[in-house]
C-alpha cells in the first residue's frame, strides 16, 4: 500500500511502484489453489469485521451518509459476495470440456485464466463495496490489483489496503496496492501496463477510461451511470409501490447510480401513489444522527448539479410537491428529500442522472406509455416494475431496455451475489457479480489435444488427392436439410 503523497505529480509517479508490486505478489496469489485464495478471502472478510467500526466512521466522515446505510448497503451486501465467491469461485474456475463436435479424435477444454494485474479505479459514493466488490473478484480469480478511490474519498481506500494486508495474519500483504490522488492518477493507472481496468463512475469519464486503454488495448469492463424509471401499473400494491419509490430515490442521498430516478404512475391510481409519497417524503429525517433516515449530498460539486436540475424542471412547469429548500446536513449544504409533479422529457430531470434526492412523477395513460417512456433514455442499468397481473409484468420485463430489473422490488438484485449486475446502452459494458462477473477477471484458454496418435491429419500438407471429393460428399450427408 503506497501512503498519500506530497503532491500530484508525486501521486502520479507512485502507479508505476505499486503496479510492480502488485506483479511480484501474482506468482503467488495466482498459484495458489482457488481453495486457498477462498480461504484467504474468508479472512478478509474477518478482518473487514474487526474493523468495521472504522469503516464505518471513515465513511460517514467523508461522504456525510448516515451510518446505518454504512453497515447495510456496503458492508452487508461486500460480506455477502465474499461468501458467495469463497463457495463458488473454485468451481466456476475448475477447467470445463466442450464437445469435440466433428472432431471426436480430440479432446477441447476451456481453461479459466487469470489477467495479471487488474486496476480497479472507484467512485465516491458507495466507496467500500464499490472498490471491495471488483477487488474480491478480481483476486478470487487469482490476479492481483491496484485500486485507486475516488479523490472524495481516499481514506476508505486507504482502510481497504489495509484490510487486505492485515488479513489471514499478513499471509498475502502485498495483493491490493492503493494509489490515492485525483484524476490524473486514474488515467496513469490506466496507461500504466495493467493488464485489465474495472472502472466504475460516470459515463464522461468512462468513455475517457476506454480512450486511453484502446492505446494498448487494455480491456476494460465499465460500471457507469443510470437514469431508472419505476412503473406503477393500475393494480400494483400502492402502498408497497410508494415505500419502494421513497427509498429507491432518496437512499444514500439518491447518490445511488441505480436510484429510482423517474417514476411513471397510471392514471388511475396516481392520486393515490401521490398522495402516499409525499406523505412519506414528509415524515423522513435527514440528518447526522443515530435517528436519521437519509443523510448528507457528500459534495457541492454534485448539489450544484441537483439544484441546476430542480431549477431547469421548475421553470418548464414542474411542481414542488415535498421538500425542495436547500439544508445544512451535518455541515454539509443539502436538499431535502424532494418529490416533483407535472413533470416531462423536456425536463433534465427526467433525461439526465441527477444523483440527488429527487423524484419526479409522471402521470401516464397506461402501462405501454410508462415503457416508451423508461425506454426513452440513453441510460439502461435498472428498472423497477410494481404490478399484480403476471402476463403484464413480464411484457414490461421483456420490454424494458435494462441490464436489471426488480419486480415489486427497488435495487434489490446489486445485492444477490449469484446475479450479474451491469447496464446496456451507456450504463456500461460487462458484468460484475455472479459467473459472469468472475469470468470477466479471467482470460479463456481453449486448449485442443490430439488423442488419436495418427500420423497426420487429412487436411495437412501434402493434400491427399481426394481431400476435396471425399470433403464433398461428407458435408452433404452430414449437412443435408434432413439430418440437420
Ligand atoms: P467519476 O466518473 O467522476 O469518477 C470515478 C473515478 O474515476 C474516480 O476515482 C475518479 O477520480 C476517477 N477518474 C476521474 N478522471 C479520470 C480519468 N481521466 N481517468 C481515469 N480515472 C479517472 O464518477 P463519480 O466518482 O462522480 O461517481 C459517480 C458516478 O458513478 C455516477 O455517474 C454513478 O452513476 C456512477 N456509478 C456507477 C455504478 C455502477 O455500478 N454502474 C455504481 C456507482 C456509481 P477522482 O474522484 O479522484 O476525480
Amino acid at each position: 500500500m503506497t501512503p498519500p503523497s506530497a503532491g500530484p505529480a508525486a501521486e502520479v509517479a507512485e502507479v508505476a511502484g505499486a503496479l510492480e508490486r502488485a506483479r511480484g505478489a501474482f506468482p503467488a496469489w495466482s498459484g495458489l489453489d482457488p481453495s486457498a485464495r477462498s480461504r484467504h478471502m474468508l479472512a478478509v472478510r474477518s478482518r473487514l469485521l474487526e474493523r468495521l467500526d472504522d469503516v464505518v466512521e471513515t465513511i460517514v466522515a467523508e461522504t456525510g451518509k448516515i451510518a446505518t446505510e454504512v453497515v447495510v448497503n456496503e458492508v452487508l451486501v461486500t460480506c455477502e459476495l465474499i461468501g458467495w465467491y469463497a463457495k463458488h469461485a473454485p468451481g466456476l474456475l475448475r477447467p470445463e470440456r466442450v464437445s469435440p463436435g466433428l472432431l471426436r479424435h480430440k479432446t477441447a477444454e476451456k481453461r479459466y485464466e487469470p489477467y495479471g494485474v487488474i486496476g480497479v479505479i472507484s467512485p465516491w459514493n458507495y466507496p467500500l463495496v464499490l472498490s471491495m466488490g471488483p477487488v474480491v473478484t478480481a483476486l478470487f480469480a487469482g490476479n492481483t490489483v491496484v485500486l485507486k478511490p475516488s479523490e472524495i474519498t481516499p481514506k476508505v481506500g486507504l482502510l481497504v489496503g489495509e484490510i487486505f494486508a492485515e488479513a489471514g495474519s499478513g499471509s498475502h500483504p502485498a495483493i491490493v496496492q492503493v494509489v490515492t490522488g485525483s484524476g490524473p492518477v486514474g488515467e496513469a493507472l490506466v496507461r500504466s501496463g495493467v493488464d485489465k481496468i474495472v472502472f466504475t463512475g460516470s459515463v464522461r469519464t468512462g468513455k475517457a477510461v476506454m480512450r486511453a486503454a484502446a492505446d494498448a488495448l487494455t480491456p476494460v469492463l465499465l460500471e457507469l451511470g443510470g437514469k431508472d424509471p419505476l412503473i406503477v401499473c393500475s393494480d400494483a400494491d400502492i402502498g408497497r409501490a410508494a415505500r419502494g419509490a421513497v427509498w429507491g430515490a432518496f437512499t444514500n442521498c439518491g447518490q445511488t447510480c441505480m436510484a429510482t430516478e423517474r417514476v411513471y404512475v397510471v392514471e388511475s391510481v396516481y392520486d393515490d401513489f401521490v398522495a402516499q409519497v409525499v406523505e412519506l417524503t414528509g415524515r423522513l429525517n435527514q440528518g447526522s444522527g443515530a435517528d436519521a433516515d437519509l443523510g448528507a449530498v457528500t459534495h457541492e460539486g454534485q448539489l450544484r448539479v441537483i439544484e441546476a436540475h430542480l431549477a431547469d424542471a421548475l421553470e418548464r412547469g414542474a411542481k414542488v410537491a415535498a421538500g425542495g429548500r436547500r439544508v445544512d446536513v451535518g455541515g454539509r449544504p443539502s436538499l431535502e428529500p424532494t418529490v416533483l409533479l407535472d413533470v416531462d422529457h423536456t425536463m433534465a430531470v427526467m433525461r439526465e442522472e441527477t444523483f440527488g434526492p429527487i423524484l419526479p412523477v409522471m402521470r401516464v395513460r397506461d402501462e405501454d406509455e410508462a415503457l416508451a417512456l423508461a425506454n426513452d433514455s440513453p441510460y439502461g442499468l435498472n428498472a423497477s416494475v410494481f404490478g399484480r397481473d403476471k402476463a403484464k409484468l413480464e411484457k414490461l420485463v421483456a420490454g424494458l431496455a435494462s441490464g436489471n430489473v426488480c419486480v415489486n422490488d427497488v435495487m434489490v438484485s446489486y445485492a444477490i451475489p449469484g446475479l450479474p449486475f451491469g447496464g446496456v446502452k451507456s450504463s456500461g459494458l460487462g458484468r460484475s457479480h455472479g459467473p459472469e462477473g468472475l469470468r470477466e477477471m479471467t482470460q479463456v484458454k481453449s486448449v485442443a489435444t490430439d488423442r488419436s496418435r495418427l500420423r497426420r491429419e487429412p487436411q495437412w500438407l501434402p493434400l491427399p488427392s481426394q481431400l476435396g471429393r471425399m470433403a464433398r460428399m461428407a458435408m452433404r450427408v452430414l449437412y443435408h436439410r434432413r439430418y440437420t
